[in-house]
Formats: C-alpha cells, structure tokens, sequence
C-alpha cells in the first residue's frame, strides 16, 4: 500500500486527485488530508477514505471539524503550522494542491521527509524555485509536475537528452476575454472573468487564465523546472486546449502532447510515474474535433506576459514578488475594489518599487527571506490598491 497525502484535498486539484484515488481503495493508505473553509467535504472525505489526519488552514474552524470527525478515530489539527507538521508524516506521494503562497512550506517539509511531490501549486515554483528544487535534491526526493502544461512538457521529455532541446512551447486557451475588444476588459465583472471556456477550475485560477497570469507564472514556473533560459520558452494561444505543450528540438521536431482538458490525466501520470497506467479520461476523436487553431499572445491584452519575463531576467526573490503582488491584486478584484485591468499594474507597481530598493529581491532565497518578501510586497499592493480603489 502506497501512503498518499493530499494538501488541498478539498479543492478542484485536490477532489480530481481523490477521484483518482478512490477507484483504487486497495492500493493506498490515505495519511493527511488538508483543507482550508470547507470542513463539511474534508471530514466527509477523511471519513471515506479513513485518512490518519484531517487539517485545516483556518484556526477558527478546528472546532468544527472536531465535531464533523467525533468518533471517527480520525485525528484534527488546524493552523500554518498544522499543515506543515502533517507534511513532514510520512508518506511516499504527496500532492501539493493548495492554492497561493501557502502551499510553498507545506511542499518544502514533504520534500524534507523525501517524499515524491506531485505539484501542482506552482506558485511554490515561481516564489521559491531553486530552493524547492535544492531542497529535492538534498533529500533524493522527486518532484513531479502536475501542471497539465509541465506535465506534457515532462512526458514529452521521456528518454530525451536536454542539451537536444531548443524550445518548449506552452499553450493557453487565452481564458474568458480572449476574443473580447480589449477596450472592454476594463468592465469585465468577477462572474464573468470566473468562467472558463474550456477547464473547470479553482476560482482564481481560472481569473488568472482570463488574465495570463496564469501562463505568466507557468512561463516561471518552466524556466525554473526545467532549468531552461527564458528565451527558449514561448506560449502560444490555443483555443481548444488541446495541445498542452510541445518541446522543439535541435533537428526542428516538436513532439506535442496532445489530451482532453481533464486534470486526471496530469494527476494521474504524476500518480503512477513512471508507468502509465488506465485514466478514465475521454479518449478524443480527433476528426470530429476537425481542425486546431493557435494564435500569437497579444501582450496589449495580457502585460502579465511581458511582467513575467520581466521577472525571469531580474531573478532572485522577484518571482515571490511577482506572486504575492499578484496575488494581493486578484484579491482587491475579487473584492470589488480593482477593475479587471487594474490588475497588472498593481503588480507592475510593486516589483519596480521592490526591485529599486536593496536587500529585497537580491537576498538569499531561504523560506524566510521568501516569507518577509512575500509580507512586504502583499503590504505594498494592499496600499497600491487603496490608492487606486473604485
Ligand atoms: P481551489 O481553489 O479549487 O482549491 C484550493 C485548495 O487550497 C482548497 O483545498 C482550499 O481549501 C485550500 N486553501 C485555500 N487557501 C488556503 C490556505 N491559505 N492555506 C491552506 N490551504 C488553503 O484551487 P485549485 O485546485 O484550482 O488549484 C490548486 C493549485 O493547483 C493552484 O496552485 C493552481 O494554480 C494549481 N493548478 C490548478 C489547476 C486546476 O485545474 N484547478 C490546473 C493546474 C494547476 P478550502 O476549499 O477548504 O477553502
Ligand atoms: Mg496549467
């Protein structure tokens, strides 16, 4: 029996990783589930799956989720420091599926017990990438990607030699407003930016599509993983996200990898790497779907691309700010205080002020120095936010 913890266990990453568990009771023991608001569906899942531990992020709601496990044998813990704690339980596969900055220590402690993490939290990348990695390599732990894009980009990578690699392309639908006038992004309400056309998703991710800052933290996020220049990494808009990713090659081959638009297929390869087991994902017919199209990415529509190899050349700890500005700024939207395109400015604002002052973006990257910039720079756009609010 392999032992399985899944932090974030209660959203859409987490709940399609659970699907994929459940159908094989038999070959896993089920350690930490984690969760934040939703206590109701992590009890109901602990209890079903009879995890060892059920954590939540949020304090204030221990209580709760004592009262929904009573009797269950299950034990509870609640806090930042839960979450890491419960990382550090031993477990041979951990999927690292909470949303934001917080994911980062929680991922770093599994990655100390030597644990494989499957990652989809890529912000842990973008913050902290070379320590993420370090600390993998230190403990002979693996990292696997779970980013549909940097899952493809992986599998397209099997048996290949990284000096033969020139490019990877990664694809993006270009989210909700990708064939809006870019003079009405400004109107854009949070219903609107919250749908997806193509993947059913967490709501900031999927704002972030609308916005590209999504694919401006998986540009990072790709730089770092695979330790290619930013040079060699494209996007490229593709409406009927299809094609994840493709890697070209020195001989002028791109291998594509090409899948339906369910996270159970990432998910899963990360599960059974290095074999490939059956998915229950759609198998696509490829002459009905008739055609793939793919477009330039417009950066007048989406600065956040041009913020994002802004951020790849300055190095150091700008990728913690990038995030957590970036972060701070889909707050003030989801709120109502910023309008849709008052988003990458905010972040704009706050890596030029960072950037301009010593001690900051140039310090070592430990999880501290991370977490005090990450502190700082939120400060900055909250303030950059009340500045500007509507
Ligand atoms: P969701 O919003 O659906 O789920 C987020 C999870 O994190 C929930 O379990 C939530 O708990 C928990 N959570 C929220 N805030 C905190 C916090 N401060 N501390 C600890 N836990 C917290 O997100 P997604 O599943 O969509 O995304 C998760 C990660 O995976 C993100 O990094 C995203 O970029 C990445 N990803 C997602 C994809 C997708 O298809 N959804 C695709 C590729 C990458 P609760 O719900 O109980 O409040
Ligand atoms: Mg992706």
């Amino acid at each position: 029996m392999r032992r399985v913890s899944i932090f974030g266990a209660t959203g859409s990453i987490g709940q399609n990783t659970i699907d994929l568990i459940a159908r094989d009771p038999g070959s896993y023991q089920v350690v930490a589930l984690t969760g934040a608001s939703n206590i109701e569906l992590l009890a109901h899942d602990a209890r079903r799956l009879n995890a060892e531990i059920a954590v939540t992020a949020d304090e204030a709601l221990l209580a709760d989720l004592q009262n929904a496990l009573a009797g269950s044998g299950i034990k509870t813990a609640a806090g930042t420091a839960a979450l890491t704690e419960a990382a550090m339980r031993p477990a041979d596969w951990v999927m690292s599926s909470i949303v934001g900055a917080a994911g980062l220590a929680p991922g770093l402690a599994a990655l100390e017990q030597g644990a494989t993490l499957a990652l989809a939290n890529k912000e842990s990348l973008v913050c902290a990438g070379a320590l993420m990695l370090r600390t993998a390599a230190k403990h002979k732990a693996r990292l696997l990607p779970v980013d549909s894009e940097h899952s493809a980009v992986f599998q397209a990578l099997v048996g290949e030699d990284m000096s033969a690699v020139e490019r990877i392309i990664i694809t993006a639908s270009g989210g909700a407003f990708r064939d809006w006038p870019v003079e009405d992004l400004a109107s854009a309400t949070l219903d609107q930016a919250s749908s997806h056309p193509n993947w059913d998703m967490g709501q900031r991710i999927t704002i972030d599509s609308a916005s590209m800052f999504n694919k401006a933290l998986e540009l990072i996020e790709t730089k770092e993983y695979f330790g290619v220049s930013p040079d060699q990494i494209e996007v490229l808009v593709h409406p009927e996200s299809l094609i994840h990713a493709m890697v070209g090659f020195k001989d002028g081959a791109l291998m594509a990898h090409v899948g339906p638009p369910d996270m159970r297929h990432a998910i899963g390869y990360a599960l059974h790497w290095p074999d490939r087991k059956a998915l229950p994902v759609e198998r696509l017919d490829l002459a009905a779907i008739g055609q793939l199209t793919f477009r330039a990415p417009c950066e007048t529509r989406w600065p956040a691309l041009r913020l994002a190899r802004e951020v790849m050349q300055t190095g150091g700890l700008a990728g913690a700010v990038f995030n957590a500005a970036k972060e701070t700024a889909l707050d003030g939207f989801i709120d109502g205080r910023l309008r849709f395109t008052d988003m990458a400015g905010i972040v704009e604002d706050v890596l030029s002020k960072l950037s301009a002052q010593q001690g900051h973006i140039d310090a070592i990257m430990t999880l501290d120095n991370v977490a005090s910039i990450d502190h700082l720079a939120r400060k900055e756009a909250q303030e950059a936010i009340n500045r500007k609010a509507v």
